[in-house]
């Protein structure tokens, strides 16, 4: 069988964000359970466009979601370079073979004098391409003759060589989730392969490098597939045997309504990048998945279900499985709507997957900014204990800031609804009961807090909602004597006392 070598080839235009990294994680799944390569290929052939920081920021983003790049810029390989401003003495070569063939040509027709005629074009509500259709009256090297062009190129005129569509065509070919496509070639402009700079175009540079990097399949966004009757088409002028090529579907805004683009970021409440971007003109910053607080485990079984599904009810994948469940057979055709609240679904799952000592650890260096100072032991057994209430690791202070300090306030409202006049006299009986346990713990403060509120005839809520008010100041957190019992009869007597002292009904 052929070995299978798939790329991912991103523009350094900017940050990558979600949908781009949904489309190297599918190659890189494809690659890894086929025993393939992965290829990392950055296509910087558009020098107007490019960013800076936007090539280091592709890298880094892969390298946080855990995906390996086999051969690349930075892992070297045997069919490098692999940036293609590194490849340009390359494109010529083979755009120049296609002129000689006959199949492309010099084409000398000025920005402007196209300006025109697209303005004519446009005038008569129609629009301008440069095809079979006009071809025969502009300024190229079909029409012109041979000394004409050569006297052009010797005057250093400046050219771009478009490739010859063939006219009125049946194009049939195969993508691996579309299935059969059908294209007239007619609906197909003359395209520019190679440009007055002296740079390929992304047409030509892209089927060149597929085809010396030897690569089987061509994963991509949707939003090539109409690019890729003119693929077909050059890989045909070139004599080479096409790849395989499969085209995801879009990954659409929550409300279905549209392809969730870069500029959707933060201004629908949900990062669209993975890792933050700052603009290195602007200086403008955008949030990213990872600062966010979300797992990469996480946001990597969240891209894996935009257009594919594993054809049962497990939902949550590691990338290992992934890689063993994974085929292009089960990626849908449809657009795929990305849900934020179901990716928050997914790393509360990875949270909560996490051992106590593991979060403790991810949590310790937070705690240390804030000059938290704590024993490991004492905040792995708080993390057992708000565990199931965090979505994420960075809502562990506000879910537990009270094992850490006495209240310096308490709730208006709570004391308003549950502090009565005999509060001070129920929990001022209440300290001598907890003074005379032995064993502080969860269990045993229950079970004698509640036998002596049953033999007072004292109602639990009657009891319990200031006690709680009293160590956490207000009604939050999780079961009241799992806290006592971590606090210690010291600290629980002691914010009893200073709660008396200073809530005043
Ligand atoms: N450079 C293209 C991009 O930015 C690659 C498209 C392809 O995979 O062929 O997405």
């Amino acid at each position: 069988m052929k070995k299978i070598r798939v790329r991912f080839a991103p523009s350094p235009t900017g940050p990558l964000h979600m949908g781009g990294v949904r489309t190297a994680l599918f190659n890189y799944l494809f690659a890894k359970k086929n025993k393939g390569t992965f290829i990392l290929r950055i296509e910087d052939t558009d020098q107007k466009r490019f960013v800076k920081g936007a090539e280091e920021y592709i890298m880094k983003a892969l390298d946080w979601c855990g995906i390996e790049v086999d051969e690349g810029i930075k892992e070297g390989g045997d069919y490098g370079p692999y940036r293609q401003s590194e490849r340009k003495s390359i494109y010529k070569e083979y755009s120049d073979l296609l002129v000689k063939q006959g199949l492309a040509y010099y084409a000398f027709d000025t920005p402007e004098d196209l300006d025109k005629l697209r303005k004519k074009e446009e005038q008569g509500g129609r629009a301008f391409t440069y095809s079979a259709d006009n071809r025969d009256s502009l300024q190229n090297s079909l029409v012109l003759s041979e000394e004409e062009v050569q006297t052009k190129i010797r005057n250093e005129e400046p050219f771009v060589i478009r490739f010859k569509v063939p006219e009125n065509e049946i194009l049939n070919f195969v993508d691996v989730i579309r299935g059969n496509i059908e294209v007239n070639t007619s609906t197909l402009d003359d395209k520019v392969l190679f440009k007055s700079d002296g740079m390929p175009t992304y047409h030509l540079a892209n089927i060149v490098d597929d085809h010396l990097m030897e690569i089987s399949h061509v994963i991509r966004g949707e939003e090539w597939l109409p690019s890729l009757p003119l693929h077909i088409l050059l890989y045909r002028a070139f004599g080479w045997k096409a790849p395989e090529f499969a085209h995801m579907p879009l990954t659409l805004k929550p409300d279905g309504k549209g392809k969730l683009s870069k500029r959707d970021g933060d201004r629908l409440g949900f990062p669209i990048f993975p890792i933050e971007w700052t603009n290195p003109e602007t200086g403008e910053t955008s949030s990213g998945y990872r600062e966010s607080g979300y797992f990469p485990e996480a946001f990597i079984n969240i891209l894996a279900f935009l257009g594919w599904n594993p054809g049962t009810n497990q939902e949550l994948f590691s990338m290992d499985q992934l890689i063993e469940a994974f085929s292009l057979e089960r990626v849908i055709k449809a657009g795929s709507r990305f849900d934020p609240e179901k990716a928050k679904w997914f790393n509360q799952q990875y949270l909560r997957r996490k051992s106590n000592e593991e979060l403790a650890n991810l949590i310790f260096p937070g705690l240390a900014e804030k000059g938290v100072l704590v024993e490991q032991d004492y905040l792995i057994k708080v993390c057992d204990l708000v565990k199931e209430r965090l979505t994420f690791a960075n809502e562990f202070w506000e879910n537990s800031w009270f094992f850490f300090q006495a209240p310096g306030e308490y709730d208006e409202q709570v004391i308003k609804k549950r502090w009565k006049e005999n509060t001070p006299e129920i929990l001022n009986e209440l300290i001598p009961v907890l003074t005379k346990i032995d064993e502080f713990t969860s269990s045993n403060t229950e079970t004698e807090v509640k036998s002596w509120a049953e033999s007072k005839s004292y109602g639990l809520g009657q009891v319990l909602s200031p006690f709680r008010l009293a160590i956490v100041g207000g009604s939050i957190g999780p079961h009241l004597f799992d806290i006592i019992g971590l606090l210690g009869k010291e600290e629980t007597i002691m914010r009893l006392n200073k709660a008396l002292n200073i809530i005043k009904a």
